[in-house]
């Protein structure tokens, strides 16, 4: 049994002027060890991108946030590799039944102390290993106690440590809203986890957690980030709310729901929520339980990767979930891209004349993304487009060609017929960020930064141009 002593920061919401903190964990492990046991027990969560924060540094501070440049190297399923991500401790009293850091399993348990955390985190800076902190919890004595120390932490390493670098925390849901709050206003992000996409498999594998607890705080979150908005308008020094904005977690493949109806729930969380990022997780088994799928199931990646290619679509190619899936198809296709599927189902809206057709449709075109469609609005004002320009200009011709014609021709001769279609975007073999089987399961790690990881996981000008 081991002992903590934290300072109470100012403006602690629980107002002791010592904290005492008992520790289920033994204070002899040292913080190698610890470090081990929590970046391990931190790989299954996946909400840990960053982005959109420009902090400048000070000259007196330790670190910069880049809007652009921080985590630039993240993988298309979600998985980080630039930021130190560790759980303050994997003591849990929650039973989750998917989760390996749940009470009733038997595997050894560290937890960090603030400072513990303020240090790795500074000298992991300095060393360039990182570029901020991605920090979550196992729940230790209760929501609010977690909360607080997670807070302190902050606390510490802006006030204490001075580091202006990014940090993503997360919300724990039950917590003392005043907490959490408080947290706000350090964070660059926060993430509260819905965990699983509806409440009945909430209760069936979380039954320490309540939807209502979940949705609480997300709700505070987004509040809070409006308002620091409109203070930030109004006085140039107020303090900002999380400026990178909220994110959220479920995980995939642990219970029933359809995509239809995974899909609904993150258009639903973008929309009500202003949530930033939705990001999915394959289950992977790692406890044995009747609730669950078995052990030896392999990680559903393939099937999380088409839906973040949906969520790419949502997000940046102004497509409805209904659009996608309905009550009768209900299920992405698995060998096909969603938007590649999007059109063979569509195939009377194509082909489409690149020289006319408008900025929203070119966009629905399998092969076109974001900036080539940007930049055929603009070439063509000066001149008509041929295959050729559209080639320099980064579409993917091999996807496209079904479904565009230049000054009224095809590239080819080619037919505009599903199965004809379907056949050869299957030919093309698609590049999918995970190995051949589609089912295997890669966790990067912290001090893995080898070009296979990087290429694997970084996501480049190319991986972008898939989601075209
Ligand atoms: S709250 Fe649930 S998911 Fe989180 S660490 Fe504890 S058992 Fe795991």
């Amino acid at each position: 049994m081991g002992e903590l002593l934290v300072k109470s920061a100012p403006g602690c919401a629980i107002p002791k002027k010592e904290m005492n903190i008992e520790l289920y964990t033994t204070a002899k492990k040292s913080i190698m060890d610890k470090l081990t046991i929590l970046t391990d027990a931190a790989k299954y969560d996946v909400a840990c991108t960053s982005s959109g924060v420009d902090r400048k540094g000070n000259g007196r501070d330790m670190g910069n946030c880049v809007s652009a440049g921080i985590c630039h190297s993240f993988s298309s399923d979600g998985r980080c590799i630039s930021l130190l991500k560790i759980l303050m401790s994997n003591e849990c009293v929650y039973d989750c039944k998917y989760c390996v850091n749940r009470k009733s399993n038997d595997v050894p348990r560290a937890t960090f102390t603030p400072d513990e955390i303020c240090e790795l985190t500074m000298n992991f800076y300095r060393r360039n290993y990182i570029e901020g902190l991605f920090l979550s919890s196992g729940i230790i004595n209760n929501p609010t106690y977690t909360m607080e120390l997670i807070y302190q932490t902050l606390y510490k390493l802006r006030n204490v440590y001075r580091f202006r670098g990014y940090v993503h925390v997360k919300g724990i849901p039950g917590a003392d809203p005043i907490v959490i709050q408080q947290t706000g206003y350090l964070a660059d992000r926060m993430s509260v986890n819905l965990e699983l996409p509806t409440a009945q498999s909430l209760e069936a594998l979380a039954p320490n957690k309540h939807r209502s607890n979940i949705l609480k705080p997300m709700r505070q979150i987004q509040n809070g980030i409006a308002q620091g908005k409109q203070e930030l308008a109004l006085y140039k020094s107020a303090p900002s709310f999380v400026p990178a904005g909220q994110s959220t977690q479920m995980i995939i493949g642990a219970t029933p729901e359809s995509d239809y109806q995974i899909m609904s729930v993150a258009e639903g969380l973008y929309d009500k929520f202003g949530l930033k990022r939705v990001f999915y997780s394959a289950y992977v088994g790692i406890n044995e339980d009747k609730a669950l799928p078995s052990v030896r199931e392999a990680s559903p990646l393939l099937r999380e990767h088409r839906l973040y290619q949906a969520d790419w679509l949502l997000r940046y190619y102004s497509f409805r979930v209904s659009e996608l899936l309905n009550e009768k198809h209900q299920n992405f296709n698995i060998l096909l891209d969603p938007k590649c599927d999007w059109a063979l189902q569509h195939l009377e809206q194509f082909p489409v004349e690149i020289n006319r057709a408008d900025y929203q449709m070119l966009l629905r075109v399998p092969g076109i993304g974001v900036k080539s469609a940007q930049r055929i609005c603009k070439a063509r004002k000066t001149g008509a487009l041929n295959f050729e320009s559209l080639k320099k200009m980064g579409v993917v011709l091999k996807r496209a060609l079904y479904f565009i014609t230049c000054s009224g021709k095809m590239m080819y001769n080619t037919k505009i017929e599903e199965n004809y279609i379907t056949r050869n975007l299957l030919a093309e073999h698609e590049k999918l960020p995970f190995d051949k089987d589609g089912m295997t399961y890669k966790q990067l790690s912290l001090f893995d930064d080898t070009q296979e990881n990087a290429g694997l996981f970084g996501m480049t000008e190319e991986g972008k141009k898939a989601y075209g």
